[in-house]
């Protein structure tokens, strides 16, 4: 039997990932865009496979990509924000989060024409100050909780599972965490990203599986990572390089193992199943 899993992918070009930040600030010119070609390759990809997705999407992006994004949402996928100008959430004021959560489900719900209800915050950082502007705004989930400790970057909130299933936080808002592995005094970071490709595949595809059976397993990756023919950018350190580009080759052919053993879906889909699993009697 085939078990569910929840398939999400960040919606940015190869330049947003953070690693690439200082080295990008050297460059002259505007980067490459690598973004339609590999949205494109992962709509195929889920077509392939009868799968559906949550596309967590900045709403910066150029109108090819929105008219992309408006095209999958009519194909059955699920689009939800990740804020407007990828800022990690501690360097924005109050006021400044407020405007991109509200700027950036208007630019999609247009885009689109279909309701946005979920934020992802950029590289994970979410913030417990950050969920009471996310209800404030309208947004019905989060989904930015990696609960991985040796990543040090990414967000806490007081509330939260150690061993990752969907949560009401309070009546309105949910949290739909990202998967870790629970093994000897380690969370395993089986989600996907670079963890995908860093990790050992078969012990990864292993928790991933155990996960889907127990209930709950949620995958996640970002566009670039189907994309071995990005730009490389001169004068990265070794350990950056490592980080962005290793194992991306073997990407494409790990997502047709799990796709073959797992039945992607978005969010929603699932939010919908807790909302009813939720309903008294
Ligand atoms: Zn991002």
């Amino acid at each position: 039997m085939q078990h569910k899993a929840i398939f999400t992918i960040d919606v940015e070009d190869w330049f947003h990932a953070g690693v690439m930040q200082p080295y990008l600030k050297r460059q002259n010119g505007s980067p490459m865009h690598r973004l339609t070609d590999n949205l494109k390759w992962l709509s195929d990809f889920l077509a392939k496979h009868e799968g559906k997705a949550t596309f967590f999407a900045l709403s910066s992006l150029t109108p090819v990509v929105l008219r992309q994004l408006a095209s999958l949402a009519a194909q059955g996928h699920e689009i939800a924000s990740h804020g407007h100008t990828h800022t990690n959430l501690n360097q924005l004021s109050s006021a400044a989060l407020q405007a991109e959560l509200l700027q950036s489900r208007s630019i999609l719900e247009q885009a689109t024409a279909a309701p946005v209800i979920g934020f992802r915050a950029p590289n994970f950082s979410i913030t417990d100050q950050a969920l009471e502007l996310l209800q404030e705004t309208g947004y019905a989930y989060d989904s930015s909780l990696n609960n991985v400790r040796l990543h040090k970057g990414y967000g806490r909130l007081q509330q939260h599972a150690l061993h990752p299933k969907p949560y009401l936080i309070r009546e309105g808002l949910w949290e739909m965490p990202l998967s870790t592995y629970p093994l000897a005094s380690w969370n395993l970071p089986v989600a996907g990203g670079a963890f995908l490709r860093h990790l050992p595949f078969a012990l990864f595809q292993q928790a991933a599986l155990k996960l889907a059976s127990q209930g709950y397993y949620h995958f996640y990756l970002h566009p670039w990572e189907v994309d071995l023919a990005h730009p490389r950018v001169p004068g990265m350190r070794l350990l950056d390089q490592m980080r962005h580009y290793r194992n991306i080759s073997k990407v494409p052919q790990r997502l047709d193992v799990l796709a073959q053993k797992l039945v992607f879906g978005s969010i929603s889909e699932e939010l919908s199943r807790q909302k009813v699993n939720q309903r008294p009697g």
